[in-house]
């Protein structure tokens, strides 16, 4: 390889593939994703023995959820949305993939991604629109895309639905890391209004994003659709956070590698 050094970075990715960025391991062929077969695989679906049937929120035990099946968030209406769907937990395989795709700016992820969201989908469902989470445009600007969207495009064709930027944000919101649930809500309301051009009136939207949190974002999302007349509103996320495990909500690896943490 002493030689090949001396090639510039662009040449020797073309005659070398890289090492997988999930498990390390090196890749047998050149391809635009830098993940191995068996990676892109391993993500498995989020199993919970507990969950609330309305927003999918898992718990330890059953006793925080009412007799029928709702949890007390999705009781009082403060959920906001119709039913959330997610396809595994924001760990693991799962969770370096993500960073991935919206920190490595590994935007030909977005495809097998949204093949394992489309899954969690359960089939009875159709959806009018697809509608992605927004990113305010500094962040944008940042990243140089917003990960919802992709997801969401890349989800078009697999849910026979047409992507509408129907939300956008009109303020930047802290990291919502860290924060209590009536914190996150709070953090939350007020930053989103409708995009002027665009009817939800009547609509079942499917609201995309890529990692779910408590969900206050989606909640405020969907208040807003629901108030622009949307007739149900259901949120999809490629991953949730198990907030059973509290280390993968302040690990100290999100907040350096990301600088925004988890926003949902
Ligand atoms: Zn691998
Ligand atoms: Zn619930």
């Amino acid at each position: 390889m002493t030689a090949a050094k001396k090639f510039p970075a662009a040449l020797l990715k073309l005659v070398f593939p890289d090492d997988c960025r999930v498990c390390g391991k090196p890749l047998s062929e050149v391809s635009r994703i830098p993940v191995c077969s068996p990676c892109l695989a391993t993500p498995k679906p989020f199993i919970a023995e507990h969950f609330c049937i309305s927003c999918g929120t898992p718990y330890l035990s059953d006793s925080p959820l009412l007799p029928d099946g709702r949890c007390r968030i999705c009781r009082d209406g403060l959920a906001g949305f119709d039913a959330a769907f997610a396809y595994g937990e924001y760990d693991g395989p799962l969770r370096k993939l993500i960073h991935l795709f919206k920190y490595g700016r590994v935007k030909p992820l977005a495809k097998p991604l949204a093949r394992l969201m489309a899954q969690a989908v359960p089939r009875e469902h159709r959806f009018d629109l697809i509608v992605p989470m927004p990113l305010h445009w500094t962040r944008r600007w940042d990243r140089g895309f917003n990960q919802a969207e992709l997801l969401a495009k890349a989800l078009a064709k697999r849910l026979d639905a047409p992507v509408s930027q129907a939300i956008r944000r009109k303020r930047r919101t802290a990291p919502q890391a860290g924060l209590t649930n009536s914190e996150r809500r709070a953090n939350v309301s007020g930053a989103f209004a409708l995009s002027t051009g665009i009817s939800v009136k009547d609509r079942h939207v499917l609201l995309v994003d890529d990692v779910m949190t408590t969900g206050a974002t989606a909640a405020a999302c969907a208040a807003l659709l629901k108030r622009a007349g949307a007739k149900r509103v259901s949120v999809l996320a490629l991953a949730r956070v198990d907030r059973r495990k509290s280390s993968v909500m302040s690990s100290p690896s999100d907040v350096s590698s990301t600088g925004s943490s988890v926003n949902a």
